[in-house]
């Protein structure tokens, strides 16, 4: 085998191809000369630098894609480079943004803090009737940012409403599509500009990778989140891409069980005596109950959220009898994981706030995962059973 005598031996050659997709984790690639890597930069033929793109990220990004029916979506660092990259993309210094009040924590600090240090203007209100944002709209207004389902209050936007307001206003419409996911809503389908994703969550699905998506529909803008996010730094490493290929891989499998588990459990927390209030979309009982139905027909998704009433010692008590489901302040595990927004997060809000969203201390936030049919719901009755008793 010829090649050089110190350094990286050549690559060795296959007339096969490898089934499964190759990690690439080189941050560079080498070129035959000025010529061709000047033609590699001017017709986007090639990988020339990993922040600049790279096979993983792509194949990747393009799974996504076909799910949410989109074209040239991009994959970021996390789910919060994407919400600031399409954030960035669409709004700038004097402008003004709309977002919802339920949003997930981080991307309310983005727009309660870090946008109005850029100059941009926002505003943030219940976005469950579309009335209430055109009341909000100024004449600077650019954007409107929603959450398909809310995050942890489960409530579904106006987004009908909120989609015709934008198109006959001429603002863009960017929906985080993170908890209900394109197996149960495809935002592009409903008047959505932009689409986001954490792929941290169900898409990826094993807890082992932190990264996010953002697409649009105008080819403009894309073009602005790739150059957003090459330039600040926004885009992903291969392994992290190359892990979400695999558990997108299985995403529609573990949706469906991950589902069906937690209406299995949002039936029987509202059958028990010990919980006060118990949200799922596909519940009879829940407050969007129409739009539900309307936005997303017979699923429901995998985030369950119920309270338990009283205070921080009730909730204590009763993670400690729910031991066997791990504490944890993420969701879209293939384990079912409990988290506790009133300690993680919506900790930023004051303890008015959150009563007044519904998420005192007894509130909690189920993520369910793809365990056998009818062994998550028993585990948490039992739980209640032993908090009742004790
Ligand atoms: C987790 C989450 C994010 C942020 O994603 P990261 O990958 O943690 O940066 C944004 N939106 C929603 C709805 C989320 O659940």
């Amino acid at each position: 085998m010829s090649g050089p005598k110190t350094g990286r031996p050549p690559w060795p050659r296959s007339a096969s191809a490898p089934l499964v997709s190759p990690l690439q984790p080189s941050v560079v690639y080498t070129s035959e000369g000025p010529d061709a890597l000047d033609a590699i930069y001017g017709q986007g033929s090639g990988y020339t630098y990993a922040r600049e793109g790279h096979p993983n990220a792509d194949v990747t990004a393009g799974m996504i894609d076909r799910l949410e029916g989109a074209e040239g979506g991009i994959l970021t660092g996390s789910g919060m480079a994407a919400v600031t990259a399409a954030l960035l993309a669409v709004a700038r210094a004097g402008d003004h943004v709309v977002g919802s009040d339920q949003l997930y924590g981080r991307s309310l600090r983005l727009l309660n803090e870090t946008l109005p240090g850029l100059g941009i203007e926002t505003s943030l209100l219940e976005t469950g009737d579309a009335a209430r944002v055109a009341a909000a709209l100024r004449e600077n207004t650019c954007a409107v940012l929603i959450e398909t389902v809310s995050n942890p209050t489960i409530r579904i936007p106006d987004i009908a409403g909120i989609a015709a307001l934008c198109r006959a206003r001429g603002l863009r419409l960017l929906v985080d599509n993170t908890f209900a996911t394109p197996r149960a809503f495809r935002p592009f389908e409903h008047g959505a500009d932009l689409v986001i994703h954490s792929v941290t969550k169900l898409l990826s699905g094993h807890s082992d990778t932190t990264l996010g998506y953002v697409a649009a529909r105008e080819a403009e803008v894309r073009e602005r989140i790739v150059t957003l996010a090459v330039t600040m730094g926004l885009t992903p490493s291969p392994f992290d891409a190359w892990l979400a290929e695999r558990g997108l891989l299985t995403f529609a499998l573990r949706y469906d069980r991950a589902e069906a588990n937690a209406a299995e459990l949002a039936g029987a927390l509202a059958g028990h005596g010990g919980v006060e209030r118990v949200l799922y979309p596909q519940s009879p009982d829940h407050p969007d109950r129409a739009r539900a139905v309307a936005l997303l027909g017979n699923r429901g998704s995998h985030m369950v959220s119920f309270d338990i009433g009283g205070g921080r010692a009730r909730a204590e008590r009763f993670i400690r009898e729910l031991s066997a489901i791990p504490f944890a302040p993420t969701l879209g595990d293939v384990t079912t994981t409990i988290s506790h927004p009133a300690t993680s997060s919506h900790r930023g809000l004051t303890a008015e706030a959150r009563e007044a969203h519904g998420m005192g201390e007894g509130f909690f936030r189920v993520s369910v995962g793809c365990e056998e049919a009818g062994a998550v719901a028993p585990v948490f009755l039992a739980a209640l059973n032993r908090l009742r008793s004790g």
